[in-house]
This record gives structure tokens, sequence and C-alpha cells, in this order.
């Protein structure tokens, strides 16, 4: 196959020719075939998104055991006798079962041929050779930006997270012409920090270990090479992107970001409709939608029943699904208990994570039958569930660069209780009396991190959930409103336009 049948292909699937600006986003993980978070998502999601406006986006991802064998379509476009000691590898390219663009897939049986998490070993460290496995994703990302598949040339690499950060450190370094580049931030929290020693591994110019490049207190930093070289800089919301300038939540690079803030900019995630839609999904016990809300009191009551909690339609049932740690702000939630008690509400959690809050939580549930209940672990089917069945959806993060379940919540009628942070501050619109006022209030906020503030807003929500024709009004607003990919498709179509009036001509 080459490649103009390769597009060919694509268009006759799809129906739309992918005429518009060439996209290759690099990302060492993605959606149904890799996954530890959230950038697996989007690393499925924004690329389709984009096909569907018109934009020529394909992906970059490491031929883990999954993507291979998702991938035996592909054909390769370049091999290699030895990648960053990986041994001999090949960049396939083609059609990958479960996603929706083309792929590049580098396959590298020494880099990636390992099961189970794509960073961990299996005695939960990471895996010695990090730098090596990544350098080489982020170095093919380069070479495909300089021109390696001649039947496919990206004008821009977007690079996702610390896995990615070398790719625009390789092109900016680089002699001649080379296609512009981003770097997404999905969280600042992990840097992909490596020891000097590193470098020399990496095929990168010594110059660059300096703290005007890569270095970041005398580490390698990988994501300070990607916020560094890239062109332009983004992060998954507005109020994120402004958190990060600041030393608070800057985690050492707020300096830089600041130095970069012209470049810098924010865009929310959307998220899945096709499976976080109540109308049509099949974890709960009957569907239901803005306009017809019975479905939601059927969850309540099978949630109840199933947590041994009092069947009552009309306690103000709270649900939280989480990773349980202090980010997320689970302390806050176990020092604000008696809030519950007080109001006579009642609480669903279900998380795994930090096990002294895992043994805080068992407490709670313990010590308050009637009124808390925690199941430990991952259930996708009972994260549905929960959203459904809950009247509140609680996100009391410390930081939340983006977060998902409080969009979820709005699309299932949960009406979010969240701290003013990040993706938190941007996606709920707080019920003020003047939003409550013009119809636009969607949940409540709060701003210190502090138990006291956690509680009174929950007694403050419990007092809205109790006015039944104001309640009504904002979960028939925060249902409706449109948090799918199409928005953020096209306002980083919006970002690339600042980008590809020409070809960025660099020397090293
Ligand atoms: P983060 O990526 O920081 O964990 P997000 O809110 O962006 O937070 O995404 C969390 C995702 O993981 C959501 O889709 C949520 O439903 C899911 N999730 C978290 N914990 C669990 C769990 N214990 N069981 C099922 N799903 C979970």
């Amino acid at each position: 196959m080459t490649d103009s049948s390769l597009s060919q292909s694509w268009a006759d699937e799809g129906g739309k020719a992918p005429a518009g600006t060439r996209v290759l986003h690099v990302a060492s993980e993605v959606y149904p075939l890799v996954k530890t978070g959230g950038l697996a998502d989007v690393a499925a999601a924004l690329p389709a998104a984009q096909a569907s406006i018109g934009i020529d986006a394909r992906l970059l991802v490491p031929g883990y055991p999954a993507v291979l064998a998702a991938a035996s379509a592909a054909r390769p476009v370049l091999t290699m006798t030895d990648l960053f000691g990986g041994g001999p590898a090949r960049l396939l390219v083609g059609a990958v079962k479960g996603l929706a663009v083309p792929a590049y897939v580098l396959e590298c049986p020494g880099h990636y041929a390992r099961d189970g998490n794509p960073y961990l070993g299996p005695d939960g460290a990471d895996w010695p050779d990090n730098h090596l496995r990544f350098a080489a994703l982020g170095w093919v990302a380069a070479r495909l930006g300089q021109g390696a598949d001649g039947g496919w040339r990206p004008a821009i690499v977007h690079g996702h997270d610390w896995q990615a950060g070398l790719a625009p450190a390789y092109l900016a370094l680089a002699a001649g012409p080379r296609p512009a580049t981003v770097t997404t931030i999905h969280n600042l929290a992990y840097q992909g920090l490596f020891p000097a020693a590193a470098m020399a591994a990496l095929d990168l110019p010594d110059r660059a270990f300096a703290v005007e490049g890569l270095e970041f207190h005398g580490q390698v930093g990988f994501l300070k090479a990607g916020l560094y070289y890239a062109d332009r800089i983004t992060t998954v919301s507005r109020t994120y992107a402004r958190e990060i300038q600041e030393p608070d939540q800057g985690c050492g690079l707020d300096g830089l970001l600041r130095a970069r803030g012209a470049d810098l900019v924010g865009i929310v995630n959307g998220i899945d409709t096709a499976v976080w839609d109540p109308a049509t999904d099949p974890h709960l016990p009957l569907a239901y939608s803005a306009d017809r809300l019975d479905g939601k009191a059927a969850a309540k009551q099978v949630l109840q029943q199933r947590f041994d909690l009092p069947v009552d339609p009309h306690a103000p049932l709270f649900g939280m699904v989480t990773r349980l740690n202090r980010m997320k702000g689970v302390d806050l939630l176990i020092d604000a208990l008696h809030a519950f008690i007080q109001q006579r509400a009642q609480l669903v959690v279900l998380g795994s994570g930090d096990r002294d809050l895992e043994a805080g939580l068992r407490w709670a549930m313990v010590e308050n039958p009637r009124i808390v209940a925690v199941q430990l672990g991952y259930d996708e089917a009972l994260a549905h569930l929960i959203q459904a069945g809950a009247d509140i959806t609680l996100v009391p993060s410390r930081s939340e660069p983006c977060g998902l379940t409080q969009l979820y919540a709005l699309r299932y009628g949960a009406l979010p209780l969240v701290r003013r942070t990040g993706g938190l501050a941007d996606t709920v619109v707080n019920a003020d009396p003047a939003n409550v006022a013009m119809g636009t209030a969607t949940g409540f906020l709060f701003n210190d991190p502090t138990p006291a503030a956690l509680a009174g807003t929950i007694g403050w929500a419990c007092g809205f959930y109790r006015d039944h024709d104001v309640w009504r009004r904002m979960q028939h607003t925060a249902m409706t409103r449109d948090f799918g990919w199409s928005v953020a498709a096209r306002d980083y179509d919006r970002l690339y336009r600042t980008l590809v009036s020409g070809e960025m001509a660099q020397t090293a």
C-alpha cells in the first residue's frame, strides 16, 4: 500500500477527505489499547475530532503488545538497526483497530514488548530505561517531522506530556527546515526527570543541557524540553494555564511558563458523549434525559440498595469517583464528614489509591453505615451508576488540570460540588444569586482547600437540593451544555492556524 492509497482508503471509509493541515500527535498511551489516565482518552478522541473538521491528523504511539496486535494492517516506513539501545526497530503506518485515524506505531521489542503498565515494571518502580524508551519516541517523531515518510509530512508535531517532550528539542536543535511544534501539558506534576548522566545517550548536543534548554536543577527534564523548545504550549484548561505560572502549582517550572506566557493557552478537554450519555448508558437501570428524569430516580434507588443505605428519594445523595490522594482532596472529605450527618445526606465513594485515605474512608463507613458507603477499587460500571444515582458529585481537588468527573456529572444531572481550581473553575458555573437568576448556574464552588469550606458548601448545596424548582432548572442547564470534543477541536485548529502560515525555517 502506498501512502496515497492509505489516505484514499481513509477518505473512502470516513467519507471526508483529510485535506487540511497535517498534524502528528505523539503520545505514550491511547484508549482503548493502552490507558493509565486521561491522556489516553485525549490521544484517541482529539485526532478523531480533528479529522471530522478536516484536519489531517495522525498519531504516533509506541508499539506495546496491545498496539501491535491491533496494527496488523500497518506497513513499515522506516527501519533502524538499533534505536537508543533497544535493538532493531521499525516504524509502521496504517490502520490500527480501535483508532479513528491512521497511526504510526514504533515497533521496538527491546523497548516496548513489555506487558502491563507502560511506565512501570512489575515491582511498581519506573522502568530503568524510560529515558531511552521515550527519547526513542521523540526522536522518531522528529524524523517524521523532517520527512521520513515521503508520502506524509506533518506541518505540526503535537506532543503530549513528558513522554513526547524531546520531539520539539530534536527538531529545534537540528539544522534545516522543520515543522511547527506544540507541547500539551496534561499534568505538570509528571515531568520525566532523569539524572544528568542520561544526557549522553539522548543524541542531543551538550549545549542543550542548560537552563536555557532541557536542564532542570541538574537533571534532564523531558517535559522541560517540550516546554522550552516547542513553538506553542497548551494545557487542558484556561485556569490551569494561569495557575501553573505561579509558584504554588508551577512545580518549579512556573518561571519558564511565565516567560513563555504569550505562547501558552488553555483548551478544555471534551468527553466521549457516546460512552457518557444517560439516554443510552447500558450501566443504568433505566435511560433518562434532561426532560425525563425518572431514570435518574431509579438509579438512585439501585445505588442506595446496593450499598445498604436507607432507600430515601429525598435524602441528598453525594457521589465521588476518584483516585484517592491528597491532590483530589480526599483528606478534606474525610474531615468534613460531619456535614453529611448534619444534613441527613448520604455519601457513596468509589476509588482506590493511598492506603491511609482508603483506611480513613473504610473507617467512616464502619462508623456511619447509614450515611457513608465506600467501594475500594476500579469499577467502570459502578462509576456510571454513581454519576446517574447521585444528586451531587464531589470534586474537592486541590489541583485539577481539567477533570472529567465533573463533566460526566453535568451530563448526568448530578450537580458538581467542586473546588475553584483548574478545569473545575472553568466548567462549573457557581450557584450564586446572579447565575441562578440568569439560569446559568450548574453547580457549587468553594475556594479554600479546608474541611470547613467543604463542609459549609455541602450544607449550602443541600439547601438548594430542597428547592425542587431551582434544582430542576439547574439540572436542565447542566445536562444540556455541550462538552463534546468539537469545541476543543476548533480551538486547537485556531492555534494551529497561528503556526502554519509558513514552514518554520530554523537552523541549529
Ligand atoms: P485524573 O485523570 O486526575 O484521575 P479525571 O477526572 O480527569 O482525573 O479522570 C478520572 C477518570 O477515571 C474518570 O473517567 C473517572 O470516572 C475514572 N475513575 C477514577 N477512579 C475510578 C474508579 N475507582 N473506578 C472507575 N473509574 C474511575
